[in-house]
């Protein structure tokens, strides 16, 4: 991971913008019943603005819709299956976006499964299932089709989510659709145990280090040894300049300042803790394995 890696997350945004995507997640999301719920929301008077209640009705709504896969069942008689390696991705795959295929093997019917890795959301809509990266790119197009601002988030220690921006807040707030979670940063620091080193928040409208946002105390951080400070610095903010270079004076005032309010955010943060419940998508020994059980 070198900071060409960082140009390849900003430039992959631009598959969320199109009109084919955008028109199939359209197809979808429930609209009616998720505006309903958001309507139903607002008018009792729950924390929170229009924006905010849809999200939260979409990730209830995506999290019993799309599936987590630990092992793929069978794709002969269903049954349970142990993982065998790996397969580059035949044409078909790789159409989609696949760089990568696991095989699984049944041991009742003795047959292999491919579970190709997936990296088109349009592909995903159908599949419906995968681990976080599936869960976060699919989340990302549908976000991206309720016409909201959306950042892909990138985590150095193998997880990404999604953040919002919320009109009513006036600020970006942490979304993770595998676990159902609005606005709680806090969970992979206190929830999880996690420790990370970068958190690094993608959109068309800019790259920015949102890692102060996730890790608040010294305890949860792990060395930022990937890149160098300044030049990652000059990366992002070069990437941001690029993205706004087309947008309207009166736009790009607009999100310079939003990027001071969430300087003062995310400066704001002291060592806080609070209490966050453990990691609840996944296997509980895969959860372990990745130190993300809260015991760490
Ligand atoms: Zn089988």
């Amino acid at each position: 991971m070198g900071v060409e890696e960082l140009f390849h997350l900003s430039s992959n945004q631009s598959i969320y913008e199109h009109e084919v995507a955008i028109g199939k997640a359209l197809d979808t999301i429930p609209l009616a019943e998720l505006y309903e719920q958001a309507e139903s929301a607002l008018s009792s008077g729950k924390e929170g603005g229009f924006e905010d209640h849809l999200v939260m009705a979409l990730l209830k709504w995506f999290k019993q819709w799309f599936k987590w896969v630990n092992s793929p069942e069978c794709d002969r008689c269903g049954g349970e299956t142990n993982p065998r390696g790996a397969e580059p991705p035949r044409p078909e795959e790789a159409k989609y976006g696949a760089r990568a295929v696991e095989i699984y093997h049944c041991e009742k019917c003795r047959t292999l499964t491919r579970f190709p890795r997936y990296n088109d959301p349009v592909r995903l809509l159908e599949t419906r299932c995968g681990r976080c990266g599936e869960w976060a790119n699919a989340f990302t197009l549908l976000l991206k089709a309720l016409d909201l601002d959306v950042r892909y988030v990138w985590n150095a220690e193998d997880h990404v989510w999604n953040e919002v921006y919320s009109p009513f807040h006036e600020r970006w707030i942490h979304v993770d659709s595998c676990e159902e979670a609005y606005d709680r940063p806090l969970i992979y620091a206190d929830g999880w145990g996690k420790k990370m080193s970068y958190v690094i928040g993608f959109s068309v409208t800019g790259a920015r280090d949102v890692t102060r946002r996730y890790v608040r105390r010294p305890d949860a951080s792990l060395p930022r040894n990937r890149f160098n400070e300044a030049e990652l610095e000059q990366v992002l903010q070069g990437i941001t300049i690029d993205l706004r270079q087309r947008m309207t004076a009166e736009m790009r005032e607009i999100y310079s300042e939003r990027d001071e309010v969430e300087e003062a955010e995310m400066m704001s943060y002291q060592e806080e803790q609070v209490v966050e419940v453990p990691r609840q998508s996944g296997a509980p020994d895969w959860v372990a394995q990745r130190g993300e059980d809260g015991r760490s």
